[in-house]
């Protein structure tokens, strides 16, 4: 059988690793990103660079989306360039950014409209794990959008999970996402009062690393302050957009995140002192400081 054609709509960290792995998988792939510096390199490795969205999808059976957030999903889907304006009948659209529950919904309602079905399919997992096949997808909507996305999430991830009907990945990544931002900014905290305190940093690190506070997003910010190698494989400034929208979320069903507001206020802090281009771990840098 034949390898269905893919577009990945951009190519930032993720969808670039995306890109690049479907590619040396023998995917016939088709390639867009806002600014075209990004997309150029592509063209040497057998990929078609397309210069709207809508050119994109029009050579795609099923259509990623790895954008920043609402607003960029917006861009690339809609308008008179958007890639719903050139997908066609029987292409699914996969939108795999960290984006919000109602966006989502909207964006299935208009492709519903045309006759095309989307698939929420945000991932857990790194720049690492996007290079090389190793995502956790979250998928939400229909059973038979799953079935055809799913022979190029196989190639991208080592597991989908269909967590229910439109919105339930979207909604679950988010849960995710406010769990680790609240224990890194609370890790930053940590160590402040480690050093304030005048503790050994390294052995009290140690201590937390190897106990139970020691979970996978602790490990990573202190390796990244060990290393003082702050280089992004996820921007803090996107952990902050994920945070705000977790916390929306909560709200729109009566439920307060207080913990997420707390460490959205560290986020942003971080952000405001010039971190936000960085790895969500440079809040470390920015942690407890009144
Ligand atoms: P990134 O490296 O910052 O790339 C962002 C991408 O979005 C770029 O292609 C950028 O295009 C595009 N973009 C931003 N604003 C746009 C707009 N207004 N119109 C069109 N395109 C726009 O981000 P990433 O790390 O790949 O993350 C992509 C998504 O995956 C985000 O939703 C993020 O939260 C999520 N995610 C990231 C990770 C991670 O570890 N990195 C893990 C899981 C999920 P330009 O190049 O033109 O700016």
């Amino acid at each position: 059988m034949s390898k269905p054609r893919v577009a990945i709509l951009g190519l930032g960290i993720m969808g670039g690793g995306m890109a690049r792995r479907l590619l040396s998988s023998g995917f016939p792939v088709a390639v867009y990103n806002r600014n075209t510096d990004k997309a150029a390199p592509f063209a040497n490795t057998g990929a078609f660079v397309a210069g709207s969205p809508r050119e994109a999808a029009s050579r795609a059976d099923v259509i990623i989306s790895m954008v920043a957030d609402d607003v960029a999903s917006r861009g690339v889907w809609l308008g008179e360039n958007g890639a719903l304006a050139g997908a066609t009948p029987g292409s699914v659209l996969v939108e795999s950014s960290t984006l919000t529950v109602g966006w989502i919904r909207e964006l299935a309602a208009v492709a519903a409209q045309r006759g095309l079905e989307l698939l929420d399919a945000p991932v857990t997992g790194t720049r690492p794990h996007a290079a090389s096949g190793e995502l956790l997808f979250l998928a939400g909507g229909s059973a038979s959008a799953l079935a055809t996305a799913q022979p190029v999430l196989a190639v991208l991830g080592r597991e989908t999970v269909h967590l229910g009907p439109t919105g339930s990945g979207a909604l679950m990544k988010l849960v995710n996402n406010f769990l680790c931002g609240v224990q890194a900014a609370s890790f930053a905290e940590a160590v402040a009062l480690i050093q304030a305190g005048g503790l050994d940093r390294a052995k009290a690190e140690t201590i937390l690393t190897n106990g139970a506070p020691g979970s996978g997003i602790v490990k990573r910010v202190v390796a990244s302050a060990a290393a003082n190698d702050f280089t992004p494989n996820f921007h803090l400034r996107l952990m902050a957009k994920d945070l705000g929208y977790a916390i929306d979320e909560a709200a729109q069903r009566g439920i307060e995140l207080q913990t997420a507001s707390s460490a959205l206020t560290a986020f942003k802090k971080a952000i405001q002192q010039g971190y936000g281009d960085e790895d969500f771990s440079a809040v470390v840098k920015a942690g407890g400081q009144k």
